[in-house]
């Protein structure tokens, strides 16, 4: 193993599970050996290999699947609160944990390293909150029309429940599905980023080591691989719900494959968010909210900012204030103290940025900050902004880049503003800077922005688990974490008792026999 990994506190269990330099990344309660090629996974800020992963084969698919519902035929019965408890026990060794676990999110996917606590923070809400879910899992009363008959509704387990993850949230979404699926009654099969696996079996030496004390071995299961198992999990008629986050053109792939054999997907993909900036806005604060949600993880969120729409009286003093700030933000080590900007995922990602930067240069576009890649090693590059041209399209803008590209337009109104905001295929998270009540009512009214996430006054990038996240159109429709998203996990039956001696039926049917 990799000298920087071993480093890690032993306390994450990496250290037991280390063979000769290879990780075992495949589990059904306990880890056992999978049997496909090796992955090697890299740290983006140097581009040195931190570990080598096992990958599963589709039979070593097939062993976890196989374990994941045979435990389910026993997890279901069991009373939601007594699940709780393994989500309770899970929070608890995160905690213990967060900052090595914390560290190797950085690591492993260079996001600077109070972002990476961050992720593991949110990890850890949303295991208090699904512990206090396990005790509201409630159903509705309905009146029946018929006499001496009681009407309900039911929440019962949905099943084996497929988790399928991006690079760029490694542990935090699978932990909004598998927080809340466990405790209802579910169990879950979590196919990691191949970009992200060592911090996926370091969170599930964490969920086994909760799964020992909870009797509870097989409730989350990892399976590290790449697309084929993805389409695997897809197919699979043993899963009546994938959640699938990640890319559109990916997600579009996914929902068809489930689609196919009508189950259940909760599809969480790409957005192009923007934030609208009226002559009336603040914009001390706009500036700080657009910067972090343009640089922030490099531009590396579904909820990045990549598009402003300035109204003309404040878009040359937006511009100043966000070219000084930009000029402000330390780029490099993602560990170090200070640093704001860590490295791109891959070079592939950078090469994905150089491109943009040359479409928005071709379309007219002027860049006003940043714009080149930095000399290796790792994969890094400036923060970049581009001013779009006055009377022509930017057709780049339409597109999610995944890295810190913002497009910033000019607008004349706040109807232009919303009309923009929305012309485009995506529809995740969205913002206004506006100190008029006015202003920002339309734009959360249903004329307003037509996005899944809809902000005043803050920027379109970090969420809290207590609201339900998702996005529209393009961006999948999917709602995790909080509000009731727990009902996309769970089946919904209606039950209707007769305790009369007589035996009505419904709309006055009559059928003497
Ligand atoms: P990606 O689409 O390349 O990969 C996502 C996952 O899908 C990975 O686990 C990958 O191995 C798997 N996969 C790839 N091909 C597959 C196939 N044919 N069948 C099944 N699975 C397959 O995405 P990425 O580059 O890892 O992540 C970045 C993307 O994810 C961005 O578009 C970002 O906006 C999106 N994202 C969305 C949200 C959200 O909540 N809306 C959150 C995080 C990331």
């Amino acid at each position: 193993m990799n000298a920087r990994l071993a480093d890690l506190p032993t306390a994450l269990g990496l250290d037991r599970l280390a063979t000769d330099g290879a990780l075992p990344g495949a589990s059904a309660g306990a880890f056992f050996a999978p049997h496909g090629p090796p992955i090697l996974s890299d740290d983006p800020a140097t581009g040195e290999p931190l570990g080598r992963v096992a990958t599963a084969t589709l039979d070593d698919y097939d062993s976890v699947m196989l374990a994941a519902r045979a435990r389910f035929a026993e997890w279901r019965s069991r009373p939601a609160p007594k699940r709780a408890e393994l989500v309770r026990r899970l929070g608890e060794l995160l905690r213990e944990h967060k900052e090595p676990l914390g560290e190797l999110v950085s690591r492993e996917v260079g996001k600077i390293k109070s972002e990476g606590l961050g992720e593991v923070q949110e990890m850890i809400d949303i295991c208090d909150f699904a512990v206090g879910l396990s005790r509201q899992l409630y159903g509705l009363t309905i009146a029946s029309e018929r006499p001496a008959h009681r009407m309900m509704e039911q929440w019962h387990p949905a099943g084996v429940v497929g988790v399928i993850t991006a690079f760029n949230f490694p542990v935090a979404v699978w932990a909004w599905n598998a927080a809340i699926a466990a405790v209802c009654g579910d169990v879950v099969v979590w196919k990691p980023s191949p970009l992200a696996p060592l911090t996926a079996i370091a969170v599930q030496a964490l969920c086994d080591r909760a799964a020992a004390s909870e009797d509870a071995a097989g409730v989350f299961n990892l399976v590290v691989g790449g697309p084929e198992i993805g389409e695997a999990m897809a197919r699979d008629r043993r899963i009546p719900v994938v959640s699938f986050t990640g890319s559109i053109p990916v997600g579009r792939k996914v929902a068809g494959l489930v689609a196919e054999r009508l189950g259940r997907s909760i599809l969480e993909l790409g957005g192009n968010n923007a934030i609208t900036v009226l002559d009336d806005a603040n914009l001390a604060l706009a500036t700080r909210a657009i910067t972090f949600g343009a640089v922030g993880t490099a531009g590396q969120r579904c909820t990045s900012t990549r598009r402003v729409f300035a109204q003309r009286g404040v878009i040359d003093a937006l511009l100043g204030r966000l070219a000084k700030a930009y000029g402000s933000v330390t780029i490099g080590d993602p560990m170090a103290p200070g640093t704001l900007m860590g490295p791109l995922v891959s070079e592939r990602a950078v090469q994905a940025f150089e491109a943009a930067v040359a479409a928005a240069r071709a379309q007219g576009g002027e860049v006003v900050a940043g714009g080149r890649r930095r000399p290796g090693p790792g994969h890094f590059v400036e923060p970049t902004i581009v001013r779009a041209p006055k009377d022509a399209p930017l057709p780049i803008a339409a597109e999610e880049t995944f890295a810190p590209i913002l497009y910033v337009f000019e607008v004349g109104s706040l109807d232009e503003a919303i009309e923009r905001n929305n012309a485009v295929s995506q529809g995740l998270s969205s913002a206004i800077f506006t100190e008029g009540l006015g202003s920002a009512e339309r734009f959360l009214s249903p004329a307003g922005s037509d996005c899944g996430i809809a902000n005043v006054n803050i920027g379109t990038s970090g969420a809290e688990i207590g609201g339900a996240f998702g996005g529209e159109k393009d961006s999948g429709g999917g709602r995790e974490a909080g509000s009731d998203a727990w009902k996309a996990y769970m089946r919904r039956q209606t039950c209707t008792v007769n305790y009369g001696r007589d035996l009505p039926l419904a709309q006055g049917v009559e059928f003497p026999v």
